[in-house]
């Protein structure tokens, strides 16, 4: 098993006949374990860079980067309540490259860090097959909302990615099977929207703006979503990863009245 958080229906029925003895989960988002709790028995994967975030609660608000009392207390809730956390048991981290086998099938782990820090795929060579999780190829483009994401790691990913040669590549969302061309255009597709985000800040830097001010703008999801307080962290975290990597490439810099472009 592998990210249980599709069909209830369906997992419930896996759960109670085929005697499902080991899940792995490809990064701690909520998203990706919501069923975890119909598999008392299993054991559970995970990746060892955030293997804090299984057990507990604070440890999933350090990786988010959460400090608005208002957010924090929305999301102990809806974790507890939509999510179900509780802290997992039977738990043993796994490191990029570790093989596990069943019978004829092989999982290899592969490094894809960006979007989390632990954030792994997938690969199944017999089948041809890899699960590539949240480097989703959405039209919405590549998430990297929380404090712990790091853009230039999720575009080595990119890069590291495309080497890998399969027939069927699986996604946690939207689309979710994807032929290898249509993989190699999703690919070009995200590197092609971090790219406009980017050029979209710089345009607007043209003249100076704060962090809050560029938030207020929703660069990245282009209008205003709800709850407001979770859509102003997402945006923050995203701009400002942005924001870092002009400083340190000296594109813009950081002035009284905000950031503006250098020269
Ligand atoms: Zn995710």
């Amino acid at each position: 098993m592998v990210d249980p958080a599709s069909d209830k229906d369906f997992l419930t029925r896996l759960a109670r006949n085929r005697g499902v003895a080991r899940v792995f989960i490809s990064h701690f988002h909520e998203d990706h374990q919501k069923y975890n709790y119909l598999f008392p028995e299993a054991h559970f994967h995970v990746p060892a860079p955030e293997a804090a975030a299984f057990t507990s609660m604070e440890a999933i608000f350090d990786l988010m980067g959460l400090e608005d009392p208002r957010y924090l207390e929305y999301w102990r809730e809806t974790l507890v309540r939509e999510f179900r956390f509780r802290p997992l048991k039977n738990l043993t981290p796994y490191e990029p490259g570790r093989l596990f086998q069943n019978g004829e099938v092989i999982l290899e782990i592969i490094r894809a860090p960006g979007h989390t820090p632990g954030h792994s795929c997938f690969l199944f060579p017999h089948q041809e097959l890899i699960f590539l999780a949240d480097v989703d190829l959405s039209p919405f483009g590549p998430w990297y909302g929380d404090a712990a994401s790091d853009l230039d790691a999720l575009e080595a990913t990119l890069d590291r990615l495309e080497h890998i040669r399969a027939r069927t590549y699986l996604t946690a969302h939207e689309q979710g099977v994807f032929t290898p061309e249509e993989f190699e255009m999703g690919l070009a597709h995200f590197r092609r929207v971090i790219r406009d985000r980017e050029a979209r800040l710089v345009e607007l830097l043209k003249t100076p703006h704060t962090l809050s001010q560029l938030v207020a703008r929703r660069l990245i999801y282009g209008k205003v979503k709800e709850p407001p307080f979770v859509y102003d962290h997402i945006e923050a975290q995203m701009v400002d990863k942005h924001l870092e990597r002009l400083l340190r490439r000296g594109v813009i810099i950081s002035t009284p009245q905000g950031y503006v472009v250098a020269g």
